[in-house]
Formats: structure tokens, sequence, C-alpha cells
């Protein structure tokens, strides 16, 4: 009888990009091209070892409820999504990036209940209420930075790379709220059933990532 494969969930996009190089140094690789397939699930030269691609947003929730063995995922997703769910035991150190408050630029910090436009409510709430500060949340799912602009929010929570798309939007940085990396996170009772070969994996990525450093 052949084992059930390994599933490993990835996101479209940069973190599929960066990983993809990562996975080949580990022997992972698939056997067609992810980003330019509409597909959602990959063979890869290994038997026993699927590729599904998801929104990042969805691959704590796979992981944790064990449709998927193993994710890739940033950790602001993580922190949004809230841990203890899955073991978390890699850094991948790509897609780097960094979460952060944005305001219109040059605008002085109001007083009283701010607006906030994020997508990332959970972090958002948590953060400011830390800071003491009472905020009104607004969910927004994409295009943040144009909320200030349009008199949505006072500022928003968002990830930042190089500052380009806040720039362009009249926006600036201020507050660091969290660096940004991708994680591997692995199911709790797969880490145990199969183990052996997701020990071999994460050994293999943990060596990838400190020959890039
Ligand atoms: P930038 O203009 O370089 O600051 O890029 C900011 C935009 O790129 C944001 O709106 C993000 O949605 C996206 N972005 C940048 N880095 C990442 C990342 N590592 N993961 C997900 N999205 C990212």
């Amino acid at each position: 009888m052949r084992s059930t494969p390994l599933v490993i969930a990835l996101t479209k996009g940069r973190i599929l990009e960066e990983v993809l190089p990562l996975f080949e140094q580990a022997n992972i690789v698939p056997v067609e091209n992810i980003a330019q397939s509409r597909k959602l699930i990959f063979d890869t030269n290994l038997d026993n070892v699927k590729i599904m691609v998801i929104r990042g947003s969805d691959v704590p929730t796979y992981v944790e409820f064990g449709s998927a063995d193993v994710g890739v995922v940033g950790n602001d997703l993580l922190l949004e999504y809230g841990s203890g769910g899955f073991y978390e035991p890699l850094d991948l150190k790509i897609a780097k990036c960094r979460l952060m408050t944005a305001q219109p630029i040059g605008a002085k910090p109001g007083k009283g209940r701010l607006k906030v436009a994020t997508k990332f409510t959970n972090i958002a709430k948590k953060y400011f209420a830390e800071q003491g500060q009472q905020i009104e949340l607004i969910k927004l799912n994409g295009a943040l930075e144009l909320a200030p602009a349009m008199g949505l929010a006072d500022l928003i929570v968002d990830i930042v790379d190089t500052g380009k798309t806040l720039k362009a939007n009249g926006l600036e940085p201020k507050q660091l709220i969290a660096n940004v990396s991708s994680r591997v996170i692995v199911n709790k009772a797969s880490m145990k059933i199969k183990n052996v070969i997701i020990r071999e994996i994460l050994s293999k990525l943990r060596k990838a990532v400190e020959d890039r450093e």
C-alpha cells in the first residue's frame, strides 16, 4: 500500500518565487511551472510529496486542520491568525518586509479615536491596545493605501517593503509593528506520523537557509 503523500502548502507571488530555489536545494522540485499554471495542486520529483498553492491567509487553516502537512507563510499572517495550532520550526528568512502603520505624509498624530484601515484587524487591535490608543477599526481587503486620501481612515496598518507604494499614494511609514519573513509551519499530528520525511525536509531547508547567510 502506498503511504499518503506529504502535502506542502505554498502561496503564489513573492513567496513562491523565493521559496522554490530553497526547495530545489532541499531536492523538492515541482514537475511543472506553478507560476504559469491554473492548477492548485502539483506533483513533485518526489513520489510522496505534493505542493498545493492557496492564499497566504488560508495556509495556517489548512495546516492546523491537517489538510496540508506543511506550509510556508509570512509571520504577518501567523500573527493575524494566532499561533499554537501548529509547530513553527523554521524561519526561511525570505520575502522579508515590515508590518507598519502609515499615514499621510506630514500629518500630525490625531487626538482621540483614530480610524485605522487594515486587513490585519487582530494585529491592529492588539498593537493599539498596547499603545493605550483608542481606535475605530475599518476592515479592508486590499488597496489600503487609498483609505486615508478618500477620508475613510486616519492611518493604515500594512506591509511595507521599499515604501514606494506608500509614497506613490502620499503616505509615509510610521511605527514598526513587526519584521516579517516566511516561516515553515507543520501540522502537529503530521510531525509525529510523517516524522521521518518532515525532519529530512526541515534539515535540508535549514541547511539551504544557512548556506545563504
Ligand atoms: P513596497 O512598495 O516595496 O513598499 O511594497 C509594498 C507592497 O508590496 C505592499 O502593498 C504589499 O502588499 C506587497 N509586499 C511587499 N513585500 C511583501 C511580502 N514579503 N509579502 C507579501 N506582500 C508583500
